[in-house]
């Protein structure tokens, strides 16, 4: 496309029309009078005309010229209408169109600074409605640029921008979002009109705490007012003063911004979310020093348990021989076998408090294999067991107690009414094929003997051959065939009465983390009923039973207002079947299977209790924790601080012990329930989803301005 120029096409046009070249000219500038009036009578300042628009394929430029007749001087502010005779040009850059960057080239007028004070002799006249000072972009366009950034990211705006036409990079947008940003935080500090600040930190990288940052936000309009480097006192105390009108502080449990509040004078609330957060950490750990990550329950009298060494641990473990035994009943692989034993002895090993490396030497194998053992061992355990006890169930019934079914007088490889032996094609080498039987030869090495004498025809009728000698009488075989039941070729050396005998011998694997699982979920059962509003533990909240809507549908509640047919929400849902007989007892046994379920986890549950003291112990510890927190009751923290100051368990002293130096901010949090970090939990959330929208390389300034832009 070549460039087009609308001066050039409506005058050539208008000429050829008949009008003089004058007239033409005047009739095109009260046309581009109208084109502005049309396309940008908002943007443009009054002064500037229309003269000429040229496009290409890329671009539309359009050109003003200023038709003013005086000016401001940027340093003095004095009006001068003495003006110069040369111009200015500058392009300036708006929002794209049709797919074509749009540019403005402006001419500007010179002006002279007539006031003689002034440092600047002569100066361009300036239109900051339109653009600021030496800005290559209208400000319209600018703000298009920082919404789609807020909204997107950098580098997603950049490309959304290009592909409108625009000529822009990710650099560029950053600046303006930081610039347009920096107004806004300059505001928020010096304003002071927040009553409740809130305050919490969070690492931009996972675990690194170089990497933290500190979070202001109002808490009544959940506005983040900044976001600062560092976690340290210091860096809060810095911000929090900005606030002296603000009374309250709301905060997590750290002791920078304890420290930071009391230096401000604020009124200290520990936030609730935090402490429950806490106190859920103050279980996990003394659960870790108090437990393995994985336990193991043994059951069954398979295990023979004797108390050895110190703490009357006592050892499980199972005699060599039985274990061979179990191997064979069971009919393992060698490399099966192997694992099994290994298993066994890891577990034994394990129960005397041997650490991993020394059983991988023990068992000459690497760590990493123990490792696997153990992860593996409930299930290598229980497949044994299962092993054994569906071949005691396939057994054939009819057997006469060696395991071998009773001769049913008739062989599957011989007919229904089989010819006499002295038929067969085998009989000239009678007299070889017996002596090589008796001689304990099979039809496999019998073969190939009669072949060198002659023999013409196949193995299996030698075989056959040997089956029919077998039955004939007098029978002239001194070695039986040996017996095979297909199907069960293992019923032969399995003695059932044996594996029936065998003790039970199964293993249980528990984790710590579901230990931790289950206290919490006691404790929430025992919580004070109108506590269930709590944010503190949102995860994993599960209704009670009863309140179970009964009809499960698989959709959920807005696929009601889905514009998609019946057939294609099927197709994305699952069909809801309608409740026949069949179904509803399936649903029973599926329910009864849960319910059985679950009541094997609350036995072993029960069982870890008796094991472990300090699970009841916690369980009673969250409870009582619940019991003053969940109904604001002072006097109940007194009580409680009182009770497990002088825990033995380290973590929950050290809990306690945080609770007794924060005292005033705990009680407070009792005292001012409406006060909760919560919403502040919501933003940090948004905040570390933002900082990986721009793959994590934005600066805190950049995450700062991203987040001060969109509350
Ligand atoms: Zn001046």
């Amino acid at each position: 496309m070549n460039r087009k120029n609308i001066r050039e096409l409506i005058c050539q046009s208008l000429e050829l029309n008949g009008y003089d070249p004058e007239e033409a000219q005047r009739i095109f500038l009260l046309e581009m009078g109208v084109v502005k009036y049309f396309q940008f009578e908002e943007v443009m300042p009054a002064c500037l005309g229309l003269e000429n628009i040229e496009r290409d394929e890329k671009s539309i430029n359009y050109y003003w010229s200023s038709r003013s007749d005086q000016a401001e001087c940027p340093n003095c502010h004095e009006i001068s209408r003495h003006e110069r005779k040369d111009f200015v040009r500058k392009p300036v850059q708006d929002i794209a169109s049709e797919g074509c960057a749009v540019y403005h080239e402006v001419k500007l007028k010179r002006y002279y600074c007539d006031n003689q004070e002034c440092k600047s002799k002569m100066f361009v006249e300036r239109f900051y409605e339109f653009t600021e000072e030496n800005a290559r972009k209208t400000r319209r366009f600018k703000d298009r640029c920082v919404n789609l950034s807020v909204a997107t990211g950098n580098l997603p705006a950049e490309r959304l921008l290009r592909a409108e036409g625009s000529v822009i990079c990710d650099d560029t947008i950053s600046k303006y979002v930081k610039t347009k940003a920096a107004k806004v935080i300059e505001a928020n500090l010096t304003e002071d009109k927040v009553k409740i600040l809130s305050v919490d930190d969070f690492n931009t990288r996972k675990g690194d705490r170089s990497s933290g940052c500190t979070v202001f936000i109002d808490q009544e309009t959940h506005k983040v007012l900044v976001i600062v480097k560092g976690t340290t006192k210091e860096a809060a105390q810095r911000i929090i003063e900005r606030f002296p009108s603000s009374e309250f502080l709301s905060r997590d449990r750290s002791s920078s911004l304890s420290s930071a509040g009391d230096a401000c004078g604020k009124v200290q609330v520990a936030d609730r979310f935090h402490l429950v957060q806490n106190i859920h950490k103050a279980i996990e750990d003394a659960l870790t020093a108090e437990m393995p990550a994985n336990i193991f329950v043994k059951e069954g009298d398979g295990w023979k348990g004797t108390p050895e060494g110190v703490g009357n641990n006592v050892v499980f473990s199972v005699p060599q021989e039985e274990t061979e035994k179990r191997i064979e009943l069971a009919g393992l692989s060698e490399s099966k076998a192997e694992k099994y034993r290994n298993t066994l002895k890891m577990l034994e090993l394990s129960d005397k408090g041997i650490r991993t490396a020394e059983i991988a030497k023990a068992l000459d194998i690497p760590p990493k294999a123990v490792t696997e053992l153990r992860r593996g061992a409930a299930s290598t355990i229980s497949e044994v067991q299962d092993k054994i006890e569906r071949r005691i169930e396939k057994y054939p019934e009819n057997s006469n107690g060696q395991g071998r079914p009773p001769a049913d007088g008739r062989r599957k490889t011989i007919g229904a009414n089989p010819r006499p032996a002295n038929e067969s094609i085998v009989e000239p080498y009678r007299g070889i094929v017996v002596e090589m039987w008796n001689a304990g030869d099979s039809h496999h090495t019998i073969h190939p003997t009669i072949q060198e004498k002659g023999f013409v025809g196949s193995k299996a009728a030698v075989y056959q051959y040997i089956c029919k000698l077998e039955y004939e009488d007098p029978c002239v075989l001194t070695r039986k065939i040996k017996q095979k039941k297909p199907g069960t070729p293992w019923a032969d050396s399995f003695d059932k009465q044996e594996a029936q005998d065998l003790p039970k011998l199964s293993l249980e694997k528990i984790t710590r983390k579901s230990v931790y699982k289950s206290i919490l979920n006691e404790c929430k059962d025992a919580r004070p009923a109108n506590a269930d509003k709590e944010e503190g533990d949102s995860n994993e909240e599960k209704k009670p039973e009863a309140e179970k809507p009964k009809p499960k549908s698989k959709k959920p509640a807005m696929a009601k207002y889905s514009p998609l047919d019946q057939e294609y929400l099927d197709l994305i849902y699952g069909k809801d079947e309608e409740s026949s007989e069949d179904q509803r007892k399936a649903e029973q046994t599926a329910d009864d299977h849960e319910e059985a379920k679950k009541k094997g986890r609350t036995e072993r549950f029960e069982k870890i209790k008796a094991k472990y003291p300090i699970v009841a112990m916690l369980i009673m510890f969250l409870t009582d924790f619940h019991k003053w927190l969940d109904l604001n009751d002072e006097s109940g923290l007194a009580g409680f601080v009182e009770k497990y100051k002088d825990s033995e368990v380290d973590a929950v002293a050290q809990f306690v012990n945080g609770l007794v130096k924060d005292y005033d901010a705990v009680l407070n949090c009792l005292r001012y329930p409406h006060i909760s970090n919560g919403p502040i939990e919501g933003v940090n959330t948004r905040t570390k989803s933002v900082h990986r929208r721009g793959g994590g390389r934005a600066s805190v300034e950049l995450l700062c301005a991203f987040r001060v832009l969109a509350s």
